[in-house]
């Protein structure tokens, strides 16, 4: 595989949201790569997106997988099957980028983990996609030339205008809270280690039983505390905020450039619906660098399993915080 050109790839869950958005790209701005074989449970939209794309449909996620066509796989079904397909992927030593959260238990995880180390080789990719934008990677390297000091806090927001129905507390974390548990761990350069999750009265859009927004608070082992306000209601938009407070600065994730409109009796700034407008080159340069590791252009492997396990600990530190209301240890 290492040194083919062009990776044929075959993705699983294509008729989704993010896998229909993966797809565009890798049709368009991604080279050295071919779309080889679609899988969805939604037949007539994996048929529809096959011929649209010149590829072929699988007749299950496991023919995917053993397709010996397919060089590598793209996992963008939904949260709950992400362990079980890595691990089929692991076991066809199949390279595979798999969407976040790599798994939503710590015991998948750590079969995904342990697979891998027997496999020998590094085969999985998480879609950790934050680590690929070009403000957060400028933020880490203000942050690493030291020149603002030791980091202490930073202040965080990451608001969604509405979410499916079936929505749940520990969602909030394994589906939205997990960008900063990973951007902090990889900001850093050090683990997260203890978490503590805080409820206010919930918006009258949120599900009845869902607690939304929640406040998240994290501690890394230096004692940076990182606080997230995390909404999956916001109603008015989708924004994502971040603020890193050093001892001789703060750094500012800056909002995108957006015009100022004047229109009658008003001068705005639109607001962005989802967060495939606001992190358009971070999804690029994820999938980009992916293939390229694949086509041997470079070795340094993405976010990686044991990325995902340690993101899925601390994501369980806080889930069991929703329940007790008590800070909650994160041992990896
Ligand atoms: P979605 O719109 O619900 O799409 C998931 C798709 O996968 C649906 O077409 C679904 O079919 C299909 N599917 C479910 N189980 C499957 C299986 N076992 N085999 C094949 N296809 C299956 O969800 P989404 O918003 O695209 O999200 C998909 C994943 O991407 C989630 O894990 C999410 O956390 C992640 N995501 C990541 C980011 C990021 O920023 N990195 C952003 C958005 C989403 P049915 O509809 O028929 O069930």
């Amino acid at each position: 595989m290492k040194n083919k050109e062009i990776i044929s790839v075959g993705v699983i869950g294509a008729g989704g949201f993010i896998g229909q958005d993966h797809l565009k790209r890798l049709s368009t701005v991604i080279e050295g790569v071919n779309i080889e074989m679609l899988y969805d449970l939604n037949t007539e939209k994996c048929t529809e997106l096959a011929n649209k794309y010149h590829a072929r449909v699988a007749a299950s996620a496991e023919a995917l997988i053993a397709d010996p066509q397919v060089d590598a796989v793209l996992i963008t079904a939904w949260d709950g099957v992400h362990a079980d397909l890595t691990l089929k992927c692991i076991a066809a030593r199949k390279p595979v980028f798999c969407e976040k959260p790599l798994a939503t238990t710590i015991e998948d995880c750590k079969k995904i983990v342990e697979a891998e180390k027997e496999a020998g080789e590094t085969l999985v990719q998480v879609g950790f996609m934050r680590r690929f934008d070009a403000d957060y990677r400028k933020m880490k390297e203000i942050l690493k030339s030291g020149e603002l000091g030791a980091p202490i806090m930073a202040h965080c927001i990451s608001r969604t205008p509405r979410i499916a129905p079936g929505f749940t507390d520990p969602m909030q974390i394994t589906n939205i809270v997990i960008h900063e548990i990973d951007l902090f761990r990889w900001m850093l350069d050090e683990e997260l280690v203890r978490g503590q999750v805080h409820f206010s009265r919930s918006t009258g859009f949120a599900e009845s039983g869902l607690h939304d927004p929640q406040l998240v608070l994290m501690w890394s082992e230096s004692g940076v505390l990182i606080d997230v306000e995390s909404s999956a209601n916001s109603y008015y938009g989708y924004e994502i905020g971040c603020e890193i407070v050093c001892e001789k600065g703060t750094l500012r994730l800056p909002v995108p450039a957006a015009p100022i409109v004047r229109s009658r009796l008003q001068c705005a700034v639109p607001v962005m619906d989802d967060w495939s407008e606001r992190f358009p080159d971070a999804y690029k340069n994820e999938l980009q660098h992916w293939i390229d590791y694949l086509r041997g252009r470079t070795n340094q492997p993405g976010p990686g399993t044991q990325d995902g396990y340690a993101a899925c600990v601390t994501a369980d530190a806080l889930i069991r915080s929703q329940q007790t209301g008590n800070t909650e240890s994160i041992v990896l």
